[in-house]
């Protein structure tokens, strides 16, 4: 195809709706934990697309299940089920502890989906007066209206009118918060079990038993989103299953797709039954060629090789961070869990995370940020070991660079 017009990042200002501020860098082409530029400059990818490219970029099993599916069918819609969809929910129930699969999108139809039937449930089973959710400070579901408001950061639910009412945010790891608000009228308690977007913190056991406890108690649900946790993230297939907790409703996005766009929603046969025929849905929900694609990262990271490695590189992560902070003490502490690893800055570089992120960029490495403090690495579960050892040396020299800068 020939464009009259050049393909550049000044296009982005002049056509794209100004919510985003994406880097300069415009990638054209990757394999595995390398990404090249529109310059053919080479990147190792820490980012992994925000926790998304689990199998890194163009996997051989993901391009072949996207090709084959190509040539046989790529929509239906709703009115009609298929093969690719039936078989991933089977897969997801067969290995979780749910036994209905709802499919979504992305990670805030997937959560917008657990909610609505959280509040379904309560009033089918308990009445109207059980509506409330209880979710958390920092935390993040989406940025549809109602997930984006069950997000613990009101800057980004602010100002767009009226928000969704009956939800209260607790402090994560802070039991006490959680029990000054739970009552019989709390229908769901939304959590992630580990926060990402706020920071990369792990919750303590005592905290997430005692959620589900006090949950219990009240006969509220307990949703987890899984949304950046799952697949394989944390070295099991869903977070929970390393926590001792089972959720009620569980919501996975991300790198389900491995890169192509699919949401689920997770339950049990008993509160699925309360979304009946025409209280939800989706045009794209359960497209085929977007399962077939999840089902073949699916299979792939559902192996002991791909889970039991994601720890083994976990620790060359920390090994290598910790060596780069002995020699330019820039992190207070390195933290996460598996393969979402944070490192939060010290006193001397608050506020400075995305300055680490852009000397990166331009070593040839790219990273993410979990607000202004922290650097995230999320990258690919079966990133080859020497990608991270080269990884690793390009971010050293960017630290460098900004120390003596
Ligand atoms: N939930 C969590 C825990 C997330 O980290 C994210 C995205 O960062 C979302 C939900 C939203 O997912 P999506 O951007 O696919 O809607």
């Amino acid at each position: 195809m020939t464009n009259h017009f050049p393909v550049n990042r000044e296009l982005f200002d002049d056509v794209m709706v100004p919510n985003y501020a994406p880097s300069t860098v415009i990638p054209v082409r990757a394999q595995g934990s390398r990404v090249w530029d529109q310059q053919d400059k080479e990147y190792i990818d820490f980012a992994g697309g925000i926790a998304v490219n689990c199998l890194g970029h163009c996997h051989p099993a993901l391009v072949g299940a996207l090709k084959d599916q190509a040539d046989k069918i790529w929509h239906l819609s709703n009115v009609m089920t298929n093969e690719p969809a039936l078989r991933l929910a089977k897969k997801l129930v067969d290995s979780t502890f749910a036994d209905k699969v709802y499919f979504a999108n992305s990670g805030a139809e997937s959560n917008e989906a657990a909610f609505k039937l959280a509040r379904r449930w309560a009033l089918d089973v308990h009445g109207a007066d059980k509506s409330q959710i209880i979710a958390f400070k920092q935390g993040f579901h989406g940025r549809t209206f109602f997930t984006v408001t069950v997000g613990g950061q009101v800057a980004y639910s602010d100002g767009f009118g009226p928000k969704p009412g009956d939800i209260a945010h607790a402090e994560y790891n802070n039991l006490d918060s959680v029990k000054a608000l739970i009552s019989d009228k709390t229908c769901a308690v939304v959590m992630e079990p580990l926060q990402g977007e706020g920071g990369i913190i792990s919750p303590t056991e005592d905290f997430i038993k005692g959620v589900r406890e006090l949950c219990n108690q009240h006969n509220a649900l307990l949703v987890f989103d899984e949304v950046q946790t799952g697949v394989g993230r944390l070295g099991h297939l869903y977070a929970y299953m390393d926590l001792g907790v089972t959720p009620d409703i569980l919501t996975t996005a991300k790198a389900l797709g491995g890169g192509f766009p699919i949401g689920a929603m997770l339950t049990t046969t008993e509160i699925a039954k309360h979304l009946k025929i025409g209280t939800h849905g989706s045009t794209y929900g359960g497209n085929p060629l977007a399962c077939a694609v999840a089902e073949a990262a699916f299979d792939t990271v559902n192996t002991p090789e791909v889970l039991n490695g994601v720890q083994e590189k976990a620790a060359l992560y920390i090994a290598g961070l910790n060596a780069i902070n002995e020699k330019h003490n820039v992190f207070s502490e390195i933290r996460g869990k598996g393969l979402l690893i944070g490192a939060v800055l010290t006193s001397d570089y608050q506020g400075r995370a995305k300055d680490f992120l852009n000397a990166a960029m331009a070593e040839g490495l790219m990273a993410l940020v979990a607000g202004a403090n922290i650097v995230r690495f999320a990258p690919s579960l079966v990133i080859p070991n020497e990608d991270i050892a080269e990884g690793l040396q390009r971010f050293e020299k960017a630290v460098a660079k900004l120390v003596a800068a």
